[in-house]
């Protein structure tokens, strides 16, 4: 668990070293497959440059802080992580970016954003080939998370791939574990850049 920790808490410091969680911003969860009704959660409020294993604390699948962690506020978004949990039973890690491509992708005012023929598409879990186009749902921001969370129920037919926008917010990603959360992050950030760029 220890080791857990340690590993995503250095993919967090190097996320910030790309400009993805300015000022205390975004968040991150794991579960251990062995209690997989247990959440590690970043605490609220913490600078992501120096954030380490001791930044996580554990809900349940409610987000309510475990009788450890009690009084510990954990991130605001924590409810995002539960319903992506419940949705997607496989799931063992997710994380969040505040990335500039994102949130410029979000302003065209589309549902989602269209990604077609980029050999990295092969990031995302199941796609094959670059022969094809890959639809990264755009959700509203709100700060009603309940809300949010209703709204990726009714919406999780569009999840086609592990990923979705929050508009003018960021990202989340996810996957089985960190090695694959991680990768689907990188895979859509890169994709939302380079898009981004050849149109504009
Ligand atoms: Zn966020």
């Amino acid at each position: 668990m220890e080791e857990l920790k340690a590993q995503l808490a250095q993919v967090i410091r190097a996320y910030h070293q790309k400009g993805w969680s300015p000022a205390t911003s975004t968040n991150y969860s794991f579960r251990n497959p062995e209690t997989p009704d247990v959440i590690f959660v970043s605490k609220s409020g913490i600078d992501k440059s120096v954030f380490s294993a001791a930044d996580f604390m554990e809900v349940d699948m409610d987000g309510k802080a475990l009788p450890a962690y009690e009084g510990i506020r954990p991130s605001a978004e924590t409810l995002i992580h539960c319903k992506l949990y419940a949705l997607f039973p496989e799931t063992m890690c997710i994380v969040h970016s505040h990335s500039l491509y994102s949130v410029l992708q979000s302003m065209k005012n589309e549902i989602s954003v269209s990604l077609s023929g980029y050999e990295v598409l092969k990031g995302f879990e199941g796609i094959k080939t670059h022969e094809t186009t890959v639809q990264v749902p755009v959700f509203d921001n709100t700060q009603d998370m309940p809300a949010f969370s209703e709204t990726l129920e009714q919406e999780k037919a569009r999840l086609t791939v592990p990923a979705f926008i929050m508009r003018q917010h960021g990202t989340y990603a996810w996957g089985r574990n960190l090695f694959e959360a991680k990768r689907h992050l990188e895979t859509a950030e890169y994709l939302f850049e380079v898009d981004w760029k050849f149109s504009n």
